[in-house]
């Protein structure tokens, strides 16, 4: 083991699948084609972009005109916050969005862009175990609001909302539906048009594709009368609402891993949940004082996230990192910071909790043997830790 490098990080991001690197690589050096060439070289070539959006569509339920390839879920997001509430400036009769507290700092740092533009901006609350409440949301749905956004499943803690609820209530009460999808695709099923979704942000590197390369659903055919302004303006790529040569190679490699990962959604999903209450189990079991953070059953398969009283995650962090072990304390954009998390102060924890909290995030490759050898380790390490700890 002790050469082993045991990738326990994966909400961070993925390796790519090899067959994701396979066609990549095609894309890169044979057919490197730009697909806006009139000659068939390019053509072909945009005629995979055209069954890559079928593909999505097929595994969203929806049409294959509503999916926009993007770079990433930070653009997806953007583009959403701003390109709605581009058409509300000034007006002071819809400038209301709602979101929760434990968003992605993609979304949190358009919210404070768009609060210093005059849009107000409702945190709702989340309970203990990371759900927001659906009364509150209902409540604070008034007529000036123009957008609510939920993090699907949250990067941090791994609580997946009630999104057909969430939804319903956006459905009845007319209001745009937005959900940060970036941690939730490729390990949730999810039905857009069930879910009353009408805007999904996707990201290619959380599920077995490459960084850099994302997408947004949003449905163009929705009764809400949706008017969502151009992020980025430029050639007439994306059907004209998102400028920029495609990024073949990456939009293949994406959708690749997205195939991948839902044809093997159901055995994958057995496997990490297995795996993950093996591993919580065992750290609850064997480490006093160390506590689950987040709901214990509506949580994504492969997401573990554990406080440890008197301990400080980032020093877990490093040591562990000594035996190539690799995990973090939270979401990765914040990990530079020395900032407790907010998605864990918005769940209730106190600073030195937060403080406290290390995330493991699982995936298919990772073995019993790596979780048991992980196990051991923390134990040692939290010992020792723990003996010098000044918080103690
Ligand atoms: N939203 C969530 C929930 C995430 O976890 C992340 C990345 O960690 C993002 C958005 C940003 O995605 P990307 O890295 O593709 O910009």
């Amino acid at each position: 083991m002790d050469n082993e490098v045991i990738y326990l990080d994966n909400a961070s991001t993925t390796k790519p699948y090899k067959e994701v690197v396979d066609i990549m690589n095609k894309y890169l050096t044979e057919d490197f084609y730009n697909p806006s060439g009139v000659y068939k070289q390019s053509q072909n070539v945009k005629k995979l972009i055209d069954d890559s959006r079928e593909k999505l569509a097929n595994i969203l339920n929806c049409n294959s005109k509503d999916i926009f390839f993007t770079s990433c879920g930070t653009e997806s997001n953007n583009w959403v916050f701003k390109g709605i509430s581009e058409n509300y400036i000034n007006n002071k009769e819809k400038n209301h969005i709602i979101i929760s507290p434990i968003e992605h700092h993609s979304i949190l740092h358009c919210c404070e862009h768009l609060e210093r533009l005059g849009f107000k901006i409702t945190k709702l609350k989340v309970d203990s175990n990371g759900f927001i409440n659906l009364n509150e949301l209902k409540n604070n749905i008034t007529d000036k609001t123009m957008l609510v956004s939920i993090i699907f499943a949250n990067n941090e803690i791994g609580v997946i909302q009630n999104i057909e609820e969430i939804g319903k209530i956006c459905k009845e009460k007319g209001v745009l539906f937005h959900t940060d999808g970036v941690q939730a695709f490729g390990h949730l099923n999810i039905d857009v048009k069930n879910l009353n979704i009408d805007f999904l942000s996707v990201s290619g590197h959380k599920f077995g594709g490459p960084k850099g390369i994302g997408f947004l659903y949003f449905n163009n055919n929705s009764n809400k009368n949706i008017k969502l302004e151009n992020l980025i303006d430029g050639g007439g790529q994306e059907f004209k609402r998102r400028g920029g040569t495609e990024n073949v190679a990456s939009i293949l490699g994406m959708v690749k891993a997205a195939e991948i990962s839902y044809n093997n959604l159901e055995k994958n999903t057995k496997y990490l949940t297995n795996l993950r209450d093996y591993c919580i189990n065992k750290i609850l079991n064997e480490i006093p004082e160390s506590y689950l953070n987040g709901d214990k059953i509506n949580r994504l398969p492969n997401n573990i996230n554990i406080r440890f009283s008197y301990i400080e995650g980032e020093s877990l962090v490093l040591m562990l990192n000594k035996y190539n072990i690799c995990c973090s304390t939270g979401s990765a954009c914040s990990s530079n910071t020395l900032e407790p998390s907010h998605v864990l102060l918005g769940i209730g924890l106190k600073h030195e909790e937060a403080h406290g909290s290390l995330r493991i995030t699982l995936n298919i490759d990772n073995t019993y043997k790596q979780i048991d050898y992980f196990i051991e380790k923390l134990k040692e390490i939290v010992y020792k830790l723990r003996q010098i700890s000044p918080l103690k």
